[in-house]
């Protein structure tokens, strides 16, 4: 089978989803939209309010920022991949808990086994923490490409923090967006950039 048909097949299971309370409250299962053979995929937080009613990630203010940082290095959504640590919301966009990232997480882990991509961008501290297991700030982690699992991964602020956080977030967004641009086209950028570190390779989970 392909990563596609996989992925749909994925997607198809998760819509009936009942692993945690939050197949409850949401409105729609939120699996993730792009390609299959995306070599850069995003990894957010969880879907909000419009995500909810959409069934599709990153569609509300933080997406349509998302749209605009790809756009500037010359990405579209159809060419990438983006999905989110939860893929329902949840209620009143509250911080995702332990054990619903428990029960989530074999979705992403198998989404990024079948996309496969070069680089993995995480968005804020949700998904820097589960993806690079560090309990560090992403204030402190952004600016960096990190090896992982074959990949590299470049943890940049969530677009939100960016809408919140004015000039200097978004600006060091654009630098981090710039950065997986340059890792894309030109994996040697990387390796002059990263120091392995052994904690930074054990599968999340
Ligand atoms: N914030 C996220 O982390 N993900 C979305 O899909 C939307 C907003």
């Amino acid at each position: 089978m392909t990563a596609h048909a996989e992925l749909a097949e994925l997607a198809e299971i998760a819509s009936t989803c009942v692993k945690c309370p939050l197949s409850e409250t949401r409105t729609t299962v939120v699996f993730g939209t792009g390609s299959a053979d995306a070599e850069v995929m995003f990894v957010g937080e969880a879907p909000g309010f419009h995500e909810d009613q959409q069934g599709e990630p990153f569609v509300g203010a933080a997406g349509k920022l998302l749209d605009q940082l790809l756009g500037e290095i010359g990405l579209q959504r159809e060419d990438v991949y983006i999905a989110n640590v939860l893929k329902c919301r949840p209620p009143g966009n509250r911080d995702p808990k332990p054990e619903e990232i428990e029960e989530c997480k074999g979705y992403l882990r198998r989404q990024l086994e079948l996309v496969d991509p070069k680089v993995v961008v995480t968005l804020g501290n949700f998904a820097t923490k589960l993806l690079l297991r560090r309990d560090v700030g992403i204030t402190r982690l952004r600016g960096q490409v990190f090896p992982w699992w074959n990949r590299r991964l470049i943890p940049t602020f969530h677009p939100a923090a960016a809408l919140r956080g004015g000039a200097q977030v978004l600006a060091q967004m654009r630098e981090d967006f710039a950065l997986a641009r340059a890792v894309i086209d030109e994996p040697a950028v990387a390796e002059a950039l990263v120091e392995p570190r052994p904690e930074q390779l054990g599968l999340f989970g």
